[in-house]
């Protein structure tokens, strides 16, 4: 017998993993369920290969998604069904999504908007369903309430790791202690390499991992800095303070020659997407 549907957004992130885990467990008479994640393209390579694993270890049977951006018509952005083997690795959609948008960064936020939420309703619409009608659980935990939608009743959004199972950082990470794979991601390193709503402390920590990690960011600025420019002659660029991908560069290698204090970093420390970059955030 078909029972209700539940949508559970899987961002990839410890929280949402533990998440789906307890729903997948605790709900299978309840619901049948729709387990999707938005691969944006420019994901940690570790946290592709955290899903992979809670597909193939826990049975999450996700669904992987991609943004199908249509160009040059006035037509929403769709989706496209990848799997882990060909899921993009090379910021492909991202670089779409900014060929028609422009560069997101703290002014422009549509990233969220047009690399996850948008293909994983166009998915659901595929199917004939209104996201609307039928829940979506977000991996948000009890100690994070102040990350809870302000359309949450509109959109039908549950928060199972808030009301169902009330859980706090230190559970999912005792969580995850005792499994057999982990995400192997410092809290700071997940999401979208070079995420701009990170800390400029936390992608300085990923220049020195790996030195070459904003030349995509450069490359995006260089190409399309101008699309969905307000300002004539100007372009748009990632990060906050209006810092080019070079401007961050530059800043950490003076960072690096011990320089810190003039950078005043302690500005911009409170960065937020953290580990998990989830649809339906309040900003
Ligand atoms: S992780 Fe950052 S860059 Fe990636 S989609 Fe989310 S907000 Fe955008």
């Amino acid at each position: 017998m078909n029972q209700p549907k539940l949508q559970i957004s899987f961002s990839g992130g410890r929280t949402s993993a533990y998440m789906t885990k307890l729903i997948l467990d605790n709900w299978k008479d309840k619901y049948d369920f729709i387990v999707t994640f938005a691969n944006t393209g420019k994901e940690h390579p570790k946290t592709l290969e955290f899903i992979h694993n809670c597909d193939t270890i826990f049975g999450f049977n996700t669904v992987w998604l991609e943004a199908n951006v249509f160009m040059d018509e006035r037509k929403g952005t769709g989706f496209k069904i990848v799997s882990y083997e060909t899921a993009s690795r090379n910021g492909e959609p991202f670089e779409q999504v900014i060929q028609k948008y422009g560069i997101s960064n703290p002014s422009y936020l549509h990233c969220t908007r047009e690399l996850k939420l948008a293909p994983m309703r166009s998915y659901l619409a595929s199917l004939g369903i209104n996201h609307k009608e039928i829940p979506t659980a977000i991996g948000i935990r009890a100690d994070e309430k102040r990350r809870i939608s302000k359309t949450a009743g509109v959109d039908n959004i549950i928060y199972p790791l808030i009301t169902e199972w009330p859980s706090d950082k230190q559970d999912v990470l005792d969580f995850w202690e005792d499994q057999l794979f982990d995400l192997g991601l410092d809290e700071w390193d997940g999401n979208c390499v070079g995420c701009f709503k990170k800390s400029f402390k936390k992608i300085f920590k990923q220049l020195d991992t790996n030195s070459s990690s904003l030349e995509w960011h450069k490359n995006m600025e260089q190409k399309y800095g101008s699309v969905k420019c307000p300002i004539e002659n100007t372009k748009r660029v990632f990060f906050r303070g209006n810092t080019s991908a070079e401007g961050v560069i530059e800043m950490w290698k003076q960072d690096r020659q011990n320089n810190p204090t003039q950078l005043n970093l302690d500005l911009y420390e409170n960065g937020g997407c953290s580990e998990s970059c989830e649809v339906y955030e309040s900003t």
